[in-house]
């Protein structure tokens, strides 16, 4: 190993235990006591490389140790909150993170299947810890120069994948909500500025809650979100669509945006994307994809036939960290019109000098300081490479058919689309029955070491599975199959 020149022995400077509380030892003066958390930039730095050494052995430990756990842990015990009066060493620090590891959600178990949280990817979490590690600053160009223009760059590298044209750009945002949110804003500023307060949104029943969030944020109200009934596919019914938008356009009210998702919460099901298009086409309608879920499989030819359409979308939003393993938050607003985002969004930035690129990435979007939420996207999917994409989603799809060709549809009610989560109730039971089905099997799935989710859907609850682990064998869906068939025996 090459230890760099210029390497300052902290022990030097602090005593023979860099890590030891301040209190001991000598007094300090003050400008030693503040560098007591930072890495020396004079040299390498032994302590944060121990720090980050055995941290990242702890992390190793803890995923490496999964299956033999649960999903969830049994008992959770809460660390201290508070900072002690002196702070804490390295020792008493690795044993806080201990303590929050053993509380946490194990997302690498093969048995954790309830929601769209999948394990990281290696890449990822090395890239996220290089992230913090650099600090830098999205919110404008000189805090963050190199990783600026990454962002800029792989947001049109999505764009053209997905068939927008050359016109398209995009901004990364901490999740799907704030995504949906800054798309809206955008789509609202389409529209004539007097009769803004009178927008609707228009989406399906199945659409995602963040939309509620959004009309309530835009100052327009629940009733501002219009939700339309889905077919038995669920997917939006293209004749409420159309009468919705007639039926809009005679009451001159103006239709902010229709949002088409392409793969629902509850059952990954797509919207006609292409029917969709073309309503908003000829009402002249900004049109949104919520494609939070479905996205990703619009980045594989092979698998994007049930996305056609894709490409007619005025703005989109996709989470990479929902099936392929990014680390969380990521998620990306693409729009036709990069240039839009801009318009909706910038105020100058009056602290900043104006960008030798496109733009800073605050002026852009609703967040301020972000961290480069870009960098675990970027080496996550050049560390799988287009094989590696394909195969992540191509599995996903094939566990959902598996452990679906397995389930009794004699006596259960499947919930599909054309993704890889599935959601299924008892077709005998209803009300308080349904219910306690819905209970009882999610405790009995828990104790056999499987998570699913309890939903609600139809009019009640439902169980889902969510087939986006890679760690889920042949053998644990065919157990899951039969504790699920066993429950409605
Ligand atoms: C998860 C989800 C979102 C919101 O994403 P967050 O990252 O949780 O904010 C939006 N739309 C759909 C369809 C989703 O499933």
């Amino acid at each position: 190993m090459v230890m760099p020149r210029n390497s300052v022995p902290r022990d030097a400077r602090i005593g023979t235990d860099p890590f030891r509380p301040l209190h001991a030892g000598p007094p300090l003066s003050s400008s030693e006591s503040d560098l007591v958390g930072f890495a020396s930039p004079e040299g390498f730095d032994p302590v944060l490389r121990a720090f980050l050494h055995q941290a990242a052995d702890l992390l190793c430990d803890w995923i490496g140790h999964a299956s033999e756990r649960m999903p969830l842990p049994p008992v959770r015990r809460q660390p201290d909150i508070a900072p002690s009066l002196h702070g804490a060493g390295m020792q008493g620090l690795l044993s806080d993170l201990q303590l929050v590891m053993e509380g946490a959600y194990q997302p690498s178990h093969p048995g954790a299947l309830a929601h769209l949280d999948p394990p990281p990817l290696t890449a990822s979490i090395a890239a996220e810890l290089v992230c913090a590690g650099l600090n830098n600053n999205l919110l404008a160009e000189e805090l963050s120069p190199g990783l600026t223009q990454l962002e800029q760059q792989l947001c049109r590298w999505f764009a053209a994948r997905l068939g927008l044209p050359a016109t398209a750009g995009g901004v990364l945002a901490s999740g799907g909500t704030l995504s949906n949110l800054m798309a809206l804003v955008v789509g609202r500023e389409q529209i004539d500025p007097s009769s803004r307060q009178q927008g609707v949104v228009v989406c399906s029943r199945d659409a995602h809650v963040s939309l509620l969030k959004s009309v309530r944020i835009l100052g327009l109200g629940d009733q501002a979100l219009l939700q339309l009934p889905v077919d038995a596919d669920g997917c939006l019914c293209v004749e409420a669509l159309e009468a919705a938008l007639r039926r809009l356009e005679d009451e001159g009210r103006p239709c902010l945006a229709v949002v088409a998702t392409a793969g629902t919460t509850v059952r990954g099901a797509i919207d006609p994307l292409k029917a969709v298009a073309s309503l908003c086409r000829r009402y002249g309608v900004w049109m949104h994809v919520d494609a939070a879920i479905g996205g990703v499989f619009a980045l594989v030819p092979s698998l994007a036939g049930p996305l056609e359409g894709i490409a007619a979308a005025d703005s989109l939003t996709l989470n990479p960290q929902k099936l392929l393993g990014i680390t969380k938050a990521s998620s990306l607003l693409l729009l036709r019109h990069g240039s839009l985002l801009k318009q909706a969004f910038s105020t100058g930035l009056p602290y900043m000098d104006q960008p030798s690129g496109d733009h800073h990435g605050g002026e852009v979007g609703l967040q301020g300081t972000r961290p480069a939420e870009v960098l675990k996207l970027w080496l996550g999917l050049r560390q799988l490479g287009e094989r590696g994409i394909e195969s992540i989603l191509r599995n996903a799809l094939d566990r959902c058919d598996r452990l679906c060709r397995n389930l009794d549809d004699e006596r259960l009610l499947l919930y599909r689309g054309s993704l890889h989560l599935v959601a299924f109730r008892p077709l005998a039971l209803s009300g308080e029955a349904r219910t306690q089905w819905s209970i009882d099997t999610r405790q009995r799935l828990f104790e056999h070491h499987f998570m699913l989710s309890r939903p609600l859907y139809d009019r009640g609850p439902c169980l889902k599975a969510v087939l986006g682990n890679p760690h889920t064998t042949v053998a644990h869906l065919d157990h899951l199959a039969d504790l699920i068939n066993a429950s409605v025996i």
